[in-house]
C-alpha cells in the first residue's frame, strides 16, 4: 500500500497547526454542529457544511470510507421553533421535518456527502436527561426555579478554547435580569428549562426542554463516543456553544478532553458584515440553487481558505461558473485514449495542499497547472524530438510509437491526479456533456425535430408542398422555442441532432 500524505489541521484549542493523529485509525470520529431547522439555511451555513464535507472526504481517503464516522446533528427543538409552531398552530415536528429535509437536499445539491449519522435532538432527550442528572449528582450543575444550570466555577478549564477567563465573564454580570437572577455565577449556562407552549419532556428535575449546548454533548456521545477526534463549526460557535459543550462533556464523562482537534471556519460576509439571520442580510442556499448549479456555489465557497473570511458576491459566482465551464470544456475535448483512470495508489512526491490544513484555494489553483501541462502535451506533436523538450526521463524513446505511448501514459497520470483532487474537493463530479446541458432534458423535443424534418423531406419527394410547409414550420417552431429557452440544436452527421445550452 502506498503511504498516504500526512494531514495537518489548525487546532483552535492549541492555536497551532498540528499533525492529525486519530485515537483509533480504524474509527476516526468527527462532529459538526448542524442547523436549527425552522427556516431555510443561508450560504454562510453552507460554508460550515461544505468545509466539513471536504475534511470528511480527505479523512475517508486516508483512513478508508468505512473508518470515518461523521455526525452532523439537527436541532429540532428550540425556542424559535416552538414560537413558529405556536404562531402557525402546528406541531413543532411539522416545521422541523420540512426544513430538515430542505437542508439535506440543499447540501446534497452542493455535493455534500450524507454524514454517517444525523441525530435529531428530540430523539436524544433521554441521553440529555441522563447527562444532566450525572452533572447534578457530581456537583457540576444545580437546580434553580425550574431550571438546571451548569456551574462554571466547578470546571477549572472553562474558557480554555475561547480564551475567555471567568473574571472577564463575571464582569458582564447583570444581577436581577431574567435568568441571571437564578444563577450562582453570571457565566453559568442553562442545561434544562421549563416547558414552553406545552413543549416539554418529563425529567427528575421537572418537566421541561433542553438548553442548546447539552444537545450536542449528548448527541456526540451517543453517536461517536465520549472523546471524539475532530469537532467542527463556525467561529461564532467557539463561545459560548463549544466552550459549554467541552465543560458538560468533560465533567459528565470524566475525561480531560472532549474533542482532540477543533476546526473552526471563518465567516462568510455580505459587505462588511457576517451573514446572519439576525442582521437580515442572508442569501438562501435554496434561492441560489434556482439560478446556479450546486458545483458553482461549492467552488465559490472553496475559493477562500476556510480560516479566512469569505466575501460573498454575485461576481464570485460568475467567476466560479466561468472557471468550471473552462475546465469542463477542457475535459470534453480530451481524446478518449488519454482518459483518466482512477488513482488507487498515487505516488505522492510532496504533500498536496488539501492535506495541509485543507488549503482549498491552493489546491484549486493546481487544476490550472495540471490543465496547462496536459494541454502542452496534447498540443505538441508526439515525436521523440519534441519529447525531449519537456521530458526529464534520461532514456529517449526510440520510435514515434514508443514516444506516443509514453506521452499518453503521462497525460493519463496527470488526468488521474486531477480527478483525485477533484474527488477530494467534490468538484468536477459531472460528465462534461451533462454539465453543458445543465440538468435539462430536451432529448424528446430534439427527436421530434429530427422526425418532423424527415417527414417534411418525404412530403417534398411526394410533391405534397402543403404538408412539407406545415412540417418545416413545426421544426422551425421547435428550434425557436428551444432557442428562447437558451438551447441550441446542432445537426449531427447521421441526421440525428444534438442540443446544448447556448
Ligand atoms: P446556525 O444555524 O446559526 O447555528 O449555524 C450553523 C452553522 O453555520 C454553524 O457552524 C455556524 O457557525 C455556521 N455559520 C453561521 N453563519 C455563518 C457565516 N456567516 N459564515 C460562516 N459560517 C456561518
Ligand atoms: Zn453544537
Amino acid at each position: 500500500m502506498t503511504e498516504q500524505p500526512q494531514l495537518t489541521l489548525y487546532n483552535s484549542l492549541t492555536r497551532e497547526k498540528e499533525i492529525f493523529t486519530p485515537q483509533d485509525p480504524t474509527r476516526v470520529t468527527m462532529y459538526n454542529c448542524g442547523p436549527t431547522v425552522y427556516s431555510y439555511a443561508h450560504i454562510g451555513n453552507a460554508r460550515a457544511a461544505v468545509v466539513a464535507d471536504v475534511l470528511f472526504r480527505v479523512l475517508r481517503h486516508i483512513y478508508g470510507e468505512d473508518h470515518v464516522i461523521y455526525a452532523r446533528n439537527i436541532t429540532d427543538v428550540d425556542d424559535k421553533i416552538i414560537k413558529a409552531a405556536t404562531e402557525q398552530g402546528v406541531e413543532i415536528s411539522e416545521i422541523t421535518e420540512k426544513f430538515a429535509k430542505i437542508y439535506q437536499d440543499d447540501l446534497a445539491a452542493l455535493g455534500c456527502l450524507p454524514p454517517t449519522h444525523e441525530p435529531k435532538a428530540t430523539e436524544h432527550i433521554g441521553d440529555m436527561i441522563t447527562m444532566i442528572s450525572k452533572l447534578i449528582k457530581d456537583g457540576f450543575a444545580y437546580e434553580s426555579d425550574g431550571h438546571v444550570f451548569f456551574d462554571v466555577s466547578k470546571y477549572d478549564d472553562y474558557g480554555k478554547l475561547s480564551g475567555n477567563t471567568l473574571d472577564a465573564l463575571r464582569g458582564g454580570d447583570r444581577v436581577g435580569e431574567g435568568e441571571v437572577a437564578r444563577k450562582k455565577n453570571s457565566a453559568d449556562f442553562v442545561l434544562w428549562k421549563p416547558e414552553l407552549d406545552g413543549v416539554g419532556w418529563d425529567a427528575p428535575f421537572g418537566r421541561g426542554r433542553p438548553g442548546w449546548h447539552i444537545e450536542c454533548s449528548a448527541m456526540a456521545k451517543a453517536t461517536l463516543g465520549e472523546v471524539i477526534d475532530i469537532h467542527c463549526g463556525g467561529v461564532d460557535l467557539k463561545f459560548p456553544h463549544h466552550e459549554n459543550e467541552i465543560a458538560q462533556s468533560c465533567c459528565a464523562n470524566g475525561h480531560d478532553v472532549f474533542a482532540k482537534y477543533w476546526v473552526h471556519n471563518e465567516f462568510l460576509n455580505m459587505g462588511s458584515e457576517k451573514m446572519s439571520k439576525s442582521l437580515g442580510n442572508v442569501t438562501l442556499i435554496h434561492d441560489l440553487l434556482e439560478e446556479w448549479d450546486g458545483e458553482v456555489i461549492r467552488l465559490a465557497l472553496l475559493k477562500a481558505h476556510y480560516r479566512s473570511e469569505l466575501q460573498w458576491s454575485e461576481d464570485l459566482l460568475r467567476e466560479s461558473k466561468a472557471q468550471l465551464d473552462g475546465w469542463y470544456r477542457f475535459l470534453q475535448n480530451i481524446p478518449t485514449e488519454t482518459a483518466a483512470k482512477p488513482v488507487s495508489n498515487y505516488d505522492f512526491k510532496f504533500t498536496p495542499a488539501i492535506f495541509d490544513d485543507i488549503n482549498t484555494p491552493y489546491q484549486i489553483s493546481s487544476f490550472t497547472v495540471l490543465q496547462s501541462q496536459i494541454k502542452h502535451l496534447l498540443e505538441n506533436e508526439l515525436s521523440p524530438q519534441n519529447y525531449m523538450r519537456f521530458s526529464t526521463i534520461e532514456s529517449l524513446p526510440k520510435s514515434d510509437a514508443e514516444c506516443r505511448s509514453i506521452m499518453i501514459s503521462q497525460i493519463n497520470k496527470d488526468l488521474s491526479v486531477l480527478s483525485f483532487y477533484c474527488n477530494l474537493l467534490g468538484l468536477l463530479q459531472k460528465d462534461p456533456e451533462e454539465w453543458f446541458r445543465g440538468g435539462l432534458d430536451y432529448d424528446a423535443l430534439v427527436a421530434e425535430y429530427d422526425a418532423v424534418r424527415v417527414d417534411a423531406l418525404k412530403a417534398k419527394e411526394a410533391g405534397d408542398m402543403a404538408a412539407m410547409g406545415a412540417l418545416f414550420k413545426r421544426s422551425d417552431d421547435i428550434r425557436d422555442q428551444v432557442k428562447a429557452e437558451g438551447i441550441v440544436i446542432e445537426s449531427g452527421p447521421d441526421g440525428k441532432s444534438t442540443w446544448r445550452k447556448a
